[in-house]
């Protein structure tokens, strides 16, 4: 059975209202179970448990040493394109902004990526958006099969593909795919998704196990907390990761939990989640989960960042830009705005939708991000609290 049919079986009604009503009793009785199941993670994220959360966070920072050491590995967004076919509301790459986009070709891609290589990445996450015309199967294998000798890890977050759309991706050396619910909530999704294919909830949600079939063998999911109620993505999220582990074992999972930052189109979140009940989430998935790896972006400010580093994250980005070209300023002279498909030649004149002072290039980013440090300077800190950044855990001859 697939995770869609799974999923509209889920007693979620139940266990939000747990996640919601919760007593302090019940909380620490929760806390207190070595074996933890969807319930005590409901009360984990409840408001009584996020008044143990010292207790809490020891927990998670005690079994996250256990399973992963002190180690923390490090990745770098590489945009290849901004064009999209889909109007997602939160999303400054929505098809209906006239933001300026372009697509970087593969020479390119190249060239932001020795830009990573010489700052230390060897992980590197291949974004783009959806659209068929600029960001073909065929362009997207190119690039991996380009990158694949100098980078060994190489993992995609682009429009989800047949099975069979994936295995040249795979072959071409891309190890992981990640792919976002962004919100669990049907009635928000189909609100924020008004146009394109991303409209298809239920594809979407399979994404992960087409990707496993394919011979991904990382992958990642998460929600964007903004959308619906944190507590219910939460849940949700928690449930598709039990899946994956059971159904899609071989592959190694990852959850984000990307919070809503300012983007072209200038969408205001729906929902509220506190810096604190950040923290207490990454705790309880900690111990819901205790093998799984937890990401966390530069989407976070540079403060809250450190702090959550001994909780329970394994895995985190660093000097990262959302604009493609943004490290080198690559495809900067073919900056374009795209209308029905079509490209469309800048008028001169400056654009309200360019990137602000001191970038390298023209193109619009996804987002803002809010912890600009560099990473020599992400890798001090870690050092610094007595972690060691790892650039590279994985070669392919280890498969051969
Ligand atoms: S979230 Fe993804 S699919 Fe939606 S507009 Fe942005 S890039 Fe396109």
């Amino acid at each position: 059975m697939s995770f869609a049919s799974t999923f509209s079986t889920l007693p979620t009604t139940r266990l939000l209202e747990l996640a919601r009503q919760t007593t302090p009793a019940e909380a620490r009785a929760a806390l207190g179970n070595p074996m933890q199941d969807l319930t005590d993670f409901a009360r984990l994220i409840s408001p009584a448990a996020g008044e143990l959360l010292e207790t809490l966070s020891q927990r998670s920072q005690a079994l996250t040493r256990q399973r992963f050491g002190k180690v923390i590995r490090l990745f770098a967004p590489l945009y290849l394109s901004n064009e999209c076919i889909n109007n997602c509301s939160y999303c400054g790459f929505s098809r209906d902004n006239p933001i300026l986009r372009v697509t970087l070709s593969v020479d390119e891609v190249l060239r932001e990526a020795r830009a990573l290589k010489e700052q230390g990445f060897r992980n590197l996450l291949l974004v783009a958006g959806e659209h068929p015309k600029f960001v073909s199967n065929d362009y997207l294998a190119d690039c991996v099969r380009a990158l694949h000798a100098e980078w060994p890890g190489l993992s995609l977050e682009v429009g989800p593909m047949e099975t069979e759309d994936y295995r040249p991706i795979v072959a071409a050396g891309a190890e992981g795919l990640v792919v976002y619910q962004e919100t669990y909530d049907r009635a928000v999704y189909a609100q924020m998704h008004t146009a394109g294919p991303k409209r298809n909830f239920d594809w979407r949600l399979e994404t992960p196990e087409r990707a496993y079939a394919a011979g991904f063998r990382r992958l990642g999911i998460g929600a964007l907390f903004g959308l619906a109620d944190w507590r219910y993505e939460a849940l949700c999220v928690a449930a598709h990761a039990q899946y994956l582990l059971k159904n899609c074992w071989k592959a190694q999972l990852t959850i984000s939990l990307p919070r809503l930052r300012p983007c072209a189109g200038e969408f205001e979140p729906l929902t509220h989640m506190s810096d604190r009940e950040l923290v207490q989430l990454i705790c309880a998935f900690r111990l819901l989960l205790p093998d799984i790896g937890l990401v966390l972006s530069t989407r976070e400010p540079a403060k809250l960042r450190d702090g959550l580093i001994p909780l329970g994250v394994t895995l985190i980005s660093a000097g990262s830009h959302t604009e493609p070209g943004g490290y080198t300023g690559a495809g900067k002279d073919k900056i374009h705005h795209t209308e029905r498909g079509r490209i469309v030649e800048l008028a001169s004149g400056s654009s309200e939708w360019a990137p602000p002072p001191g970038r390298v290039t023209g193109a619009t980013g996804q987002f803002e991000i809010a912890d600009e440090r560099a990473p020599e300077e992400i890798a001090a800190v870690l050092r610094r609290l007595g972690y060691e950044p790892v650039w590279k855990d994985w070669d392919a001859a280890l498969s051969a």
